[in-house]
């Protein structure tokens, strides 16, 4: 879930793994800890709360000089947040230290039969389980105790594990989390994400499930858990040091909600002949036959990606007239659902490493679908298991609260649609139509951008405020549900996201004096039916903001505030309304003085179910 670092090599290793940490540390996490093996023994350090505090205990034991060694950011799951149960967990008697991200799913079993061996526990954590375990198979062989051990586990990890009777040997391995090597010189740094590998090489070998690497300062060897040999990948890392730090930006998510103009210039770059009428798509290139036979598409995702899918769906049946229906995949994977010849999945997510989406992904290939992916991270879990797909290229997101991805994804699926559609019924006039339309994007966010301060006035006058809806229709109905959780996820103001019409069904005895309502009031077919909407809200003593097309002086007698976005067709409205609901988000939350790009609870890649 969290984050790893871990090292081998000739230099000592504390700065590089506290470094390392810091680079992880958009992920969202409770806790930290780090061990080194510092003249021949054991050394573990762990504290609650940010990697500086890490720091801090650190440096009053005073500085480590090994190695080797490793440290994590916990997201807990199996017990509370304290000292204990942070990482690294360790198996004394053999002196065995572990870190681990993921779900041990078998462990209360596991638990008992170690217990029954005499083993004592000192955390509640699903972890402990695992380090005990191969210190109870630990016969002088650390790389043979992981195999044997992880023959017996169920669930996810991507584990790091050292042991004072090996001290040059660090064994990784992964299943369902990732987890990167990178190769130094005759050094090597492992990371559950290649952003804490970059400053010091670009030579890294991904593993693939089930692999484990016993790594020494003199090489390394990949195996299975079989112990079957297995022939690394190695590849240049693509990721540039600048595209992960701050630049001048106060947050991580302010900077992304600027990038989107560029973001999506690289998303369309090569891919958009709009004089032609036509769309290209590499990664669905080989595939015509499979993408001809397509009668209907499920969209799988969770969060942001799932509103991104809930637009696709729109796009899909509007644009290519082929049903197609966007569900969370958690609840997609367990109601039983029905692919038919000729279903295809799209997994939505923006680090390819989301365990509901996967496990959706799981189910639908099991029952025959053919299966794509939009995807950002390059090569993560479901951009390999999906039989085809297109990369959303907006560069890493490290913003908990996802924007650049977002519209990178609802880019993306309208091109696919586009794509789809052109095999279909659309005409080539329709399709340059739209694809100009498509191009002029990035320019329109960037003339939304300039109204930040206005928009960071209006959120001032409503930021107080505890409870806010968010309405829209139709394309910008699912815009709505991504306002609201934007507000939700950094700024903690609750707030609902529906559909402008079903207020009145119920939601609307929420409304009462001064509560702000934001309506995405666009020029669209549903105009005259939100202007409606507006006046059921103003009419209670709602606060109406409201988003509406550049020149409509009209929305000003409706609402008391108005953001403006420019003119575009329906269809590709999302992706400009979203920015003013993403700047208020933001600015609600730094008004309110919290930590934007570490809210409180989140985790940037869910990997556990
Ligand atoms: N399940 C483990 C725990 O609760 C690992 C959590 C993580 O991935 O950070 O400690």
């Amino acid at each position: 879930m969290c984050g790893i670092v871990a090292y081998v090599g000739n230099k000592p290793c504390q700065q590089l793994l506290i470094e390392g940490l810091k680079r992880l540390e958009y992920r969202g996490y409770d806790s930290a800890g780090c061990a080194v093996i510092q003249d021949g023994a054991l050394r573990v350090v762990k504290a609650v709360g940010r990697v500086s505090n890490l720091e801090d205990r650190l440096e009053a034991i005073g500085s480590f000089t090994g190695t080797i060694g490793m440290a994590h950011t916990r997201w807990a799951t199996h017990g509370g947040v304290t000292d204990v149960n942070a990482h690294p967990h360790t198996d004394d008697k053999v002196g065995i230290a572990l870190i681990h991200n993921g779900i041990i799913e078998n462990y209360a079993a596991l638990k008992t039969y170690l217990e029954e061996k005499g083993h004592v526990f000192k955390s509640q954590t699903d972890t402990e389980v695992l380090a005990m375990l191969i210190g109870e198979l630990y016969e002088g062989d650390l790389e043979k105790a992981v195999q044997a051990a992880l023959r017996e586990v169920t669930g996810a990890y991507a584990i790091c594990v050292i042991c004072e009777k090996e001290p040059s040997t660090l064994v990784v391995a992964r299943k369902g989390s990732p987890l990167i090597v990178g190769i130094g010189n005759g050094e090597y740094i492992v990371a559950s994400d290649a952003s804490a590998i970059v400053s010091h090489t670009t030579q890294a070998m991904t593993l693939a499930d089930y692999n484990v690497v016993k790594i020494t300062p003199q090489g390394f060897r990949t195996s299975t858990i079989h112990d079957v040999p297995v022939t690394p990948k190695i590849e240049q890392l693509e990721l540039e040091l600048q595209e992960i730090e701050l630049g001048g930006y106060r947050h991580f998510m302010q900077k992304e909600i600027f990038e989107q103009p560029k973001s999506l210039r690289n998303c369309f770059r090569g891919r958009c002949d709009a004089k032609e009428g036509r769309v290209i798509l590499g990664g669905l290139a080989d595939h015509a036959k499979e993408l001809n036979k397509v009668r209907r598409i499920s969209l799988a995702a969770q969060g942001t990606a799932l509103h991104a899918a809930m637009i696709g769906q729109y796009l899909f049946e509007d644009l290519a007239k082929i049903p197609a229906r966007a569900e969370y995949a958690s609840e997609f994977r367990y109601r039983n659902p029905i692919i038919e010849d000729g279903t295809a999945i799209i997994a939505v997510s923006q680090s390819g490493e989301t365990a509901d989406t996967l496990a959706g992904l799981h189910e639908a290939k099991e029952r025959g679908a053919f299966a794509l992916g939009v995807i950002n991270v390059v090569g993560s879990s479901i951009a390999r298991e999906t039989d085809a797909g297109v990369y959303l290229r907006v560069g890493p997101e490290i913003g908990v609260a996802s924007t650049k991805a977002f519209t990178g994804q609802v880019a993306v699926l309208t091109m696919i649609a586009l794509y789809l559609g052109r095999r279909r019924f659309m005409s080539a006039e329709q399709c340059t139509e739209l694809l100009t339309a498509l191009d002029s994007v990035p320019e329109k966010i960037e003339r939304i951008l300039t109204q930040d301060a206005a928009i960071r006035a209006v959120t001032q006058k409503y930021c107080d405020r505890e409870n806010w809806l968010f309405l829209g229709r139709g394309y910008n109905y699912p815009t709505a549900l991504e306002g609201a959780l934007k507000l939700k996820e950094i700024s903690y103001i609750h707030a609902e996201g529906m559909p402008a019409a079903e207020m009145k069904h119920g939601p609307i005895a929420l409304i009462n004096e001064g509560m702000p309502a934001v309506f995405i009031a666009n020029k669209g077919r549903q105009y005259e039916k939100v202007l409606s909407n507006i006046q059921e809200v103003r009419a209670r003593g709602g606060h109406v903001i409201a988003v509406a097309t550049e020149c409509d002086e009209h929305i000003k007698r409706y609402a008391e505030d108005v953001l403006y976005i420019p003119d575009i067709p329906e269809p590709l409205s999302p992706m400009l309304a979203v920015v003013p609901l993403q700047l208020m988000a933001y600015h609600a939350a730094v008004i309110r003085g919290h930590d934007v790009d570490k809210p409180r609870n989140l985790a940037k890649s869910v990997t556990v179910e």
